[in-house]
Formats: C-alpha cells, structure tokens, sequence
C-alpha cells in the first residue's frame, strides 16, 4: 500500500487501517520524518532502508526486500508494506512482492495512493489531458531510441540518477546530465524551459518548482527526489488525413 507524498496528508482510511491491523508493517518512507511518524502508529514495523547500501546494485537491494516481505508472508503473518508515494508508481519491490505471493498461492492486493504525479499536477498547475503526458524513468529514456511528442509534457523520473547503469550510485554528475540534454536537444531548443520538481514531503514545507533552461541542467542540483517536467516546446498538430476521414464519416451518417 501507498502512504502518499505528504506526512498524514495522504493517508487513506483503508491504508491506515492495513497499517493498524496487519500482522507484520514493513515500512519504506522517503523522509526519516515520514518514517518515524508511522513507527508513532506502529512501533513494530520494520523498516525497508535497512537494506540500502553504497555499493550495492538496486536489483540485488530490491530483491532482498521483496524476500523480507515475502519471508513475512510465508510465515502466515497478515503483512502490510506500506511505500511513499503510489505503491505500483516506478516501484519495483510492490509490484514484485504481490506477483510473487500471487505466484506462491497467496492473496495480496495493491492499494492506490497519492504518487508525485498527483503532486506535481497540482503543485504546478498542470492538467495531462490538456495536451497529453509521457512519463519514462530517466535513465531508461537515455538508453533506448524512444519517440517523444514535444506538443505534449514530458516527466522524466529518477532524474538525479540519470545514466547511472550499475544500477548502485545515489547521484550521478554534470557529465550524465550533459548526454541528458543532448538527447532532449532532439525535441527541444536550448533555451527551452524545464522544471525541476520536489513535492513537499511535510505539511510545513513547500515544494520545490525550480525553473531553468535546458541547457543550464547539467549544472542543477538534482537529487533522489528530483522530477524533470518539461512542458511543451509546440503546439499539437492536427492530422489532416484522419480529420478529412472524420469529414467524409459525418456525411455519410448525415
Ligand atoms: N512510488 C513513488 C511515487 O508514487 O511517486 C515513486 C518512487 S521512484 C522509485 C523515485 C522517483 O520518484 C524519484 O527519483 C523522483 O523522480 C520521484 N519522487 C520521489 N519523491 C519525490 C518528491 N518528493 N517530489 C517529486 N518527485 C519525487
């Protein structure tokens, strides 16, 4: 289940109740702050940065915490792992961990909740069905010949690990940012504006929307945390094939 962005801001009735009545919680918090207030409604639960380590692969620190999970469940325990943000949002340990209880026999359910998606929506005044919305996680983007619609936003996750392929670093430099915007140079002018978004994580914060040009990316202050929105550098073009279709159908049904 998902606990939301902000610290008791998010909290849905039947997640808090997964919380306060499941055998075993594993808690995994974006913010120490965050954690500690679910450790107030459940002093037992164990926390899942225990296995974040400098050094170790991504792959092999979610794989651990998908076993503690499941060696919980396994157990015969009622287990609730509660994540920040939206559970099946660029997550991999939730997605993981249900598809492996699933396969074993057992019954797991995902619980929506407020992601920094949602966030970003209405920190910064964007509506995704106003032009469209394309998300890819940043690194991956980098990696592979994708097809991006500039008339469109883009969000680029994991921005402040863009690049990194051993999958075990917790930053990665000016250097990677600079293939970032070459890439983005495709699609978009250089001066082009991008966002540098942080949802607040406690009710007396403020987000983070810093706004620069692409070109000035390399030299930004990205972290885990960081969301890259980049809103659009046109307007959408009509498609004049499939609207002389469109046409020639509302004749006919005249
Ligand atoms: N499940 C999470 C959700 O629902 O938002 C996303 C987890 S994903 C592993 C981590 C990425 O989420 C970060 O690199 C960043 O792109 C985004 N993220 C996490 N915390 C954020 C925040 N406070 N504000 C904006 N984006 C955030």
């Amino acid at each position: 289940m998902g606990i939301g962005m902000m610290l008791g801001a998010h909290l849905g009735p039947r997640a808090r109740s997964h919380i306060e009545h499941a055998d075993v919680v594993f808690v995994a918090a974006s913010d120490p702050v965050v954690e500690l207030w679910l450790f107030g409604m459940r002093p037992d639960a164990r926390s899942l940065q225990v296995f974040y380590a400098e050094g170790t692969s991504r792959r092999e620190t979610y794989r651990r915490m998908t076993a503690a999970v499941l060696d919980a469940v396994r157990s015969g325990a009622r287990v609730c792992a509660a994540f920040y943000g939206h559970p099946g949002v660029f997550a991999t340990v939730p997605h993981d961990a249900i598809a492996l209880a699933r396969a074993e026999g057992f019954q797991a359910c995902m619980e929506a909740a407020v992601s920094a998606e949602d966030c970003l929506y209405a920190d910064l005044g964007l509506d995704p069905g106003r032009v469209g919305c394309q998300h890819f996680e940043a690194s991956q983007f980098l990696f592979y010949s994708r097809c991006i619609d500039p008339s469109a936003l883009l969000v680029l996750w994991q921005v402040g690990i863009v690049g990194d392929r051993s999958c075990r670093r917790f930053s990665t430099g000016a250097a990677h940012r600079r293939l970032l915007v070459e890439r983005l140079g495709r699609d978009y002018p250089a001066d082009h504006e991008v966002i540098v978004y942080e949802a607040a994580t406690l009710p007396i914060a403020a987000p983070r929307i810093e706004r620069l040009p692409l070109s000035a990316l390399p030299g930004a202050d990205l972290r885990m945390a960081s969301t890259l929105v980049i809103p659009p550098a046109r307007a959408m073009r009509p498609d004049p094939a499939v609207l002389a279709r469109l046409a020639q159908l509302e004749a006919e049904l005249r």
